[in-house]
């Protein structure tokens, strides 16, 4: 017990704490709120409290609960709404009305509701943490339910039923297995090995798979200014990426945002199952008015929560929007600790935290077999101030994330979107996915990918020019490079999210639709050195059919594709 001597917003100092620990939960005042340890000298401990402060005087007391800031693993975690330490939102509502109480004691999982658990496992089994022992349904995933990590030993005891999540389901030696299973949020969840990133996370958007992929297992970071499309970039990512679990962090930008997607993102349908969206997701939400240091703790919940669903063998994929936000809430309880700010006031280690947090992506090996795989690829979403990514929390996102999608304000005012600027973008993962190209496309997947991104990078070169002499100072052979990049943005890169068929290409349409554009150019090239005129050349009717591409329904795009290449050999081999 110790007692409260300085309060300062979401930080308050308490003394005498004595056999505290760094990142132990503390019950602070008479209200018994909610905080956790971060900084410690001595038996003088500062707080982040997890509700408001306000009311909290000097002398009141604090007590140590001995044990670290937890989330509860287990069955019903799908489909639930939670704030950033894990409250269900809709409990909490039940509990206190509209507006989160203070001290009020909510369990993650419900403590009523009966699950049917099917041990896999027998008696007299020898197990260790991570084995599977059984499994409940939660919506369509089927919820392993493992040894937690650390124990080891014999199955004594194992029962089939009805359990909540509080109930005894089995026991390896003397201890107690439920189906739920606590752990400290920041530390990362053990796993045997991490994986290469060989492994495409698909997404269905044409820029991100064919241009700028991302890694199962990967982090990758997508910048831009407000309204550019960081948001429903996210959400389409949540609906089409090839990932079973969705972890959805959404830091509310403004009050009325996050409002949105608590509203917006329940109506969400799989494209694949046509049932709701959340039956595969957890989402944690911040509106602003929530305490900062509930938006601190968030993304290690998230993340947290990711591990447990990639430990049984599924790919996860997690978003956060905006981690800009989850920054600021850093950058002010540094601030009320009075610590030695770094750049724009954010703490000097923003860097490591921001790192810290992205190294617990990955495809690994489960901790207790080579044979269990699963996966956590995070996609963080940055609002720098502006746009201008020079600043910190753009900067420290960019030095560990591997793939880049720079949102960019122009492209959205033009409306081409998705707005990721294609000269600034990059992914790191290009060499690591060859094989899987190879494999799973076309062997030439990749050289076909490199020649339309010349192109496009030839076109920015020329329109330097084109900008001081215009286009009929180009020659002839420059003017169809213009023609086959502008082919390239507007019927290959821009995709529309509210075109049922636009908004997902499987990668053999993205594969066609890029070779079909190639092909007009080539052989337009080859047109032009048999002397057609240019003119018509580039009023070939075959444009109008390339334009249509995008809208073909996956399964008819290659035969479409095949059929305009075979119709651009025809008009321009009569020249
Ligand atoms: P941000 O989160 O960066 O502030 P949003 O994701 O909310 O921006 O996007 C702002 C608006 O831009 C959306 O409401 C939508 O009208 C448009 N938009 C963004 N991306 C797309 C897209 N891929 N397809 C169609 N419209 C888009
Ligand atoms: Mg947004």
């Amino acid at each position: 017990m110790g007692k409260l001597a300085k309060i300062s917003g979401p930080l308050v100092v308490a003394e005498e704490v004595r056999g505290s620990q760094m990142n132990e939960v503390v019950r602070v005042g008479e209200e018994q709120l909610m905080g956790e340890i971060i900084s410690l000298k001595n038996d003088r401990a500062s707080i982040q409290v997890y509700e408001d402060t306000s009311g909290l005087k000097p002398g009141d007391p604090v007590k140590l609960t001995g044990a670290p800031l937890q989330v509860e693993l287990g069955p019903g975690m799908l489909g639930t709404v939670f704030d950033g330490i894990q409250r269900p939102l809709h409990a909490v509502k039940d509990k206190a009305g509209n507006f989160i109480t203070r001290g009020i004691e909510v369990p993650s999982l419900d403590r009523r509701k009966k699950w049917a658990f099917k041990p896999v496992a027998k008696k007299g089994d020898i197990v260790k943490g991570g084995d599977i022992l059984g499994t409940v349904k939660e919506y369509g995933i089927e919820h392993r339910v493992m040894v937690p990590p650390g124990m080891e030993g014999k199955v004594t005891k194992i029962s089939e039923g009805e359990f909540t999540v509080e109930d005894v389901i089995a026991e390896v030696e003397e201890n107690q297995i439920t189906l739920m299973q606590k752990w400290g949020v920041r530390v990362a969840r053990p796993y045997k090995d991490k994986k290469r990133f060989d492994h495409l996370l698909v997404t269905g958007k044409r820029i991100i798979d064919t241009f700028f992929p991302i890694a199962k297992g990967g982090a990758g970071a997508i910048p831009g200014p407000f309204g550019s499309g960081k948001t429903v970039n996210q959400q389409d990512l949540a609906k089409y990426a090839d990932a079973e679990v969705i972890v959805y962090i959404g830091c509310g930008e403004r009050g009325n945002e996050m409002t949105e997607v608590l509203t917006e993102f329940p109506k969400l349908v799989d494209p694949k199952t046509k049932k709701p969206l959340m039956e595969r997701t957890v989402l944690i939400a911040n509106t602003s008015n929530m305490p900062v240091a509930a938006r601190e703790a968030s993304i290690y919940t998230g993340i947290t929560i990711a591990e447990y669903y990639r430990d049984m063998g599924y790919s996860v994929a997690l978003m956060a929007d905006s981690t800009s936000r989850w920054a600021e809430a850093l950058r002010e309880i540094s601030g009320r600790m009075e610590e030695m700010p770094g750049e724009e006031g954010y703490p000097a280690y923003l860097g490591r935290k921001l790192a810290e947090f992205y190294e617990r992506s990955g495809r690994v090996s489960c901790v207790c077999s080579h044979d269990r795989e699963g996966s956590v690829t995070i996609v963080g979403a940055v609002s720098p101030p502006g746009g201008d990514i020079s600043e910190p929390v753009s900067q420290g996102t960019l030095r560990i994330t591997k793939t880049f999608w720079a949102l960019d304000a122009n492209l959205s005012r033009r409306r081409h979107y998705p707005a990721i600027n294609w000269l600034k973008s990059y992914s790191l993962y290009l060499n690591d996915l060859q094989p899987w190209y190879d494999k799973n496309v076309a062997p030439d997947f990749i050289t076909v990918r490199n020649r339309a991104m010349e192109l496009l990078q030839k076109e920015a070169e020329l329109q330097n020019i084109v900008q001081l002499v215009g286009p009929d100072a180009l020659p002839d052979r420059e003017r169809l490079v213009l023609e086959a990049s502008k082919m390239l943005r507007e019927d290959f890169l821009q995709q529309n999210s509210y075109d049922e068929v636009d908004v997902y290409s499987t990668l053999k349409k993205q594969y066609m639709m890029v070779r079909t554009i190639l092909h007009f150019y080539d052989k337009a090239v080859a047109a032009l050195e048999m002397e057609m005129p240019l003119e018509k050349i580039v009023s070939a009717k075959e444009k109008e059919e390339i334009a249509k591409m995008k809208r073909v329904p996956n399964d008819d795009a290659e035969k479409f594709c095949i059929g305009i290449m075979k119709s651009i050999d025809s008009t321009f081999a009569r020249g």
